[in-house]
C-alpha cells in the first residue's frame, strides 16, 4: 500500500494550483487507467487533484459550426450527444467501440486522450521497458508484438497507442485547449503525441502541468458522412488490433474531400496523408481505395509477429472507404 494525497478542485485556476509545480502529482479524471496502473505500480502519484467536478463537462457548437467539447465530458456523453452523431457520426462510433458503457460512464475525454499505452511489459510494472524505465530496453520487439505499431515505431518502443475516440479525432483535425499557471495553450492533435524516436517516455507535446480543458472540433461538412470500423479479437470489449475512421464526399463519381485517420497501428492516432492525397481528385473505385491504402501502408515496418496488421489495414481501409463511395449520393 502506497499513501498518496488526495485533493478536490473546483475550477480550473484551483486545479492548477492544487496540482502546482510537482511533477510527480497527477490529475484525476474518470480514473479507469490511472488507477489501474496505480495498482500495478506502474504510475505512482504522490498526489490526485480529482478534477471530476471541474465546469468543463459541456458540449457546445462553436460560433464556426464546429463543436467544443468539455475534457470532462463522459465518453458516454460525448456518444449519446445529438451534435455529434449528426456532426461527426465517425466520432460518436469510435466512443462506442471503446471499453465498455460502465467504463464510458466514468471515462472522459481529457483522460482517453492521455491513456497509456496496453503493452503488457509496460503494464505489468517490472522489468524492462523504456517507456516506463528510460534506458532499459524494449523487450517487445524480440518478445510478443502482435498488437504493436507497424507505422512511425522506432528502435526503442513499438507500442500503440489504445485509444478508438482519439482516432476519429485525428481525421477530424481535433485541436487540444489547455490550461497551464502561465496562460491557456492550444495543441492541433497532430500534434499531441510527439513522435517517438528515442525518448518513448515522452507521451505528450504538453508543457508540464497542463490541464486539457477541452478539444475543440473544426467544422467538417464531410464529416456528416463518416464512419469508424475497429478490428478487435471478440465483439466487445476489447482494444482494437486495427482501427479506422474515415469521410468521403463524392460528387459525380470523383473523390472531392475524403478524410482517413488509423488506429492501433501507431504510437499515435495515424493521419493517413499519403492515402488521402492518393484518393482525392480522382474517382472513387475499389482499385483507386486499394491504391490509397497501398500508398498509405507503403510506410510500414512491420515485426515477425504483427505482419498480419499490414493486410489487415489493406482490407479494412478499402472496405471502409468502398462502402463510403457506395452510398454516395449519384
Ligand atoms: C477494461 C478496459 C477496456 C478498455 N477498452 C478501451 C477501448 O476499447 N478503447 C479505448 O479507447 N479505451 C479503452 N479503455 C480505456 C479507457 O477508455 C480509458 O481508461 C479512459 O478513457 C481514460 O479516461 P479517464 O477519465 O478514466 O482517465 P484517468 O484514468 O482519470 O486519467 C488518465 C490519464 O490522463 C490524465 N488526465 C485525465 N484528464 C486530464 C486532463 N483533463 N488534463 C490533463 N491530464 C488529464 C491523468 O492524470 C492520467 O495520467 C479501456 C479501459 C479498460 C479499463
Ligand atoms: S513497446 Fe514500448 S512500452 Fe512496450 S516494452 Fe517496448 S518500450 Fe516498453
Amino acid at each position: 500500500m502506497r499513501e498518496f494525497g488526495y485533493e478536490r478542485a473546483a475550477d480550473v485556476e484551483g486545479a492548477l494550483a492544487l496540482l502546482g509545480t510537482d511533477p510527480e502529482a497527477r490529475y484525476l479524471a474518470g480514473g479507469t487507467n490511472l488507477v489501474d496502473l496505480m495498482k500495478t505500480g506502474v504510475a505512482r502519484p504522490v498526489r490526485l487533484v480529482d478534477i471530476r467536478e471541474l465546469p468543463l463537462d459541456r458540449i457546445e457548437v462553436t460560433e464556426a459550426g464546429g463543436l467544443r467539447i468539455g475534457a470532462t465530458v463522459t465518453n458516454s456523453d460525448l456518444a449519446a450527444h445529438p451534435e455529434v452523431r449528426s456532426r461527426y457520426p465517425a466520432l460518436a462510433q469510435a466512443v462506442l467501440a471503446g471499453a465498455s458503457g460502465q467504463l464510458r460512464t466514468m471515462a472522459t475525454v481529457g483522460g482517453n486522450l492521455l491513456q497509456r499505452t496496453r503493452c503488457a511489459y509496460f503494464t505489468d510494472g517490472a522489468g524492462p521497458c523504456n517507456k516506463r524505465l528510460p534506458g532499459s530496453g524494449c523487450p517487445a520487439i524480440e518478445g510478443e508484438h502482435r498488437n504493436h505499431a507497424v507505422l512511425g515505431a522506432s528502435g526503442h518502443c513499438v507500442a500503440t497507442h489504445p485509444s478508438d475516440m482519439a482516432v476519429a479525432l485525428a481525421a477530424f483535425d481535433a485541436v487540444v485547449s489547455y490550461a497551464t499557471a502561465d496562460g491557456p495553450g492550444e495543441l492541433p492533435l497532430a500534434e499531441l503525441y510527439p513522435p517517438v524516436g528515442d525518448t518513448p517516455q515522452v507521451e505528450t507535446a504538453l508543457p508540464p502541468g497542463a490541464l486539457i480543458t477541452g478539444v475543440t472540433l473544426p467544422p467538417a461538412p464531410v464529416a456528416a458522412r463518416s464512419r469508424y470500423r475497429k478490428v478487435r479479437e471478440r465483439a466487445s470489449y476489447a482494444f482494437a488490433i486495427g482501427s479506422a475512421a474515415a469521410a468521403l464526399d463524392v460528387q459525380g463519381g470523383v473523390v472531392r474531400e475524403v478524410r482517413l485517420a488509423l488506429g492501433a497501428v501507431a504510437s499515435r492516432p495515424w493521419r493517413a496523408r499519403a492515402a488521402e492525397r492518393a484518393l482525392t481528385g480522382g474517382p472513387a473505385t475499389e482499385e483507386a481505395c486499394t491504391a490509397a491504402a497501398d500508398a498509405e501502408l507503403a510506410a510500414a515496418r512491420p515485426l515477425p509477429g504483427n505482419a498480419y496488421k499490414v493486410p489487415l489495414m489493406r482490407n479494412l481501409v478499402v472496405a471502409l472507404l468502398t462502402e463510403l463511395a457506395e452510398e454516395a449520393p449519384r
